[in-house]
């Protein structure tokens, strides 16, 4: 079978002309992984609309760098299925379907399950002690109102979890719960209908409660009842689209 040629020649010349591993190499990711975090908080945020082209030419001008490191934190948000590649057109902020919203807490169901097993097995009292500061900063967050407050709020409140996966001490479970977190927060903001994250501190003090009692059951059955309540907080009725007039109201 002969080799996949690369994408496109203009493609295979960027990587030409792109140095060897040089010491470069961490401040060109650092940059991309900022990039990647401003871009995140504005999908997140809907101040990038679901659809929305992210030309690597335009952002690079953006944040004066090259191409190279704004296709990189692209493919970052790729990775975490915020942004969309489409072969020949470009990268786009993704636009996830209701179908796809109930495959991510199906996944994460699954997934967070068998992450609690492990974190059972090794947390430590300073890891308690750690994840009770983390509830006291999503806690302060909830007394918060506004825009920015509430996406610091998702931001937080999905890092609950993530500390989770990372007690566990599997880098490939991380990884899958990087990603799955990273999409609930687009589609918590897209479907959300309260317009909080709803995944509250009160569940998860009452996660990491049975956990200190060493009851994984009732850890295993909050966690259960918590990713049900933020996935029926979200409106996945099919949306029917309103004719022009009725859009216009006249
Ligand atoms: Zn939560």
């Amino acid at each position: 079978m002969p080799l996949k040629a690369p994408a496109d020649f203009s493609e295979l010349n960027e990587i030409m002309k792109t140095p060897r591993q040089t010491d470069s190499d961490a401040s060109h990711e650092d940059r991309a992984k900022a990039i990647r975090d401003t871009l995140r908080d504005a999908i997140v945020d809907r101040r990038l609309s679901p659809g929305a082209k992210l030309s690597e030419a335009e952002v690079g001008s953006l944040y004066s760098v090259s191409r190279t490191i704004a296709r990189s934190a692209l493919q970052m948000l790729a990775f975490e299925g915020l942004v969309t590649s489409e072969r020949n057109k470009g990268a786009f902020v993704s636009n996830p379907s209701p179908e796809e919203a109930r495959q991510i807490f199906t996944s994460r169901r699954l997934i967070e399950t068998g992450i609690l097993q492990s974190a059972a097995e090794n947390m430590s009292a300073e890891d308690f002690a750690a994840f009770r500061e983390q509830l006291k900063k999503e806690a302060l967050l909830k007394e918060d109102h506004g825009a920015k407050a509430r996406r610091e709020e998702i931001k937080v409140s999905g890092d609950f979890h993530l500390m989770l996966a990372e007690v566990a001490g599997n880098a490939i479970l991380k990884k899958f719960m990087e990603e799955l977190i990273g999409r609930s927060s687009l589609v918590i903001a897209l479907y959300g209908k309260t317009g909080t994250s709803s995944c509250g501190s009160d569940d998860h003090f009452g996660i990491l409660e049975a956990l200190e009692a060493g009851n994984l059951d009732q850890a295993t059955k909050m966690m259960l009842h918590h990713i049900n309540h933020i996935e029926a907080d979200l409106d996945l009725r099919p949306q029917s689209s309103l004719s022009l007039k009725d859009a216009l109201q006249l």
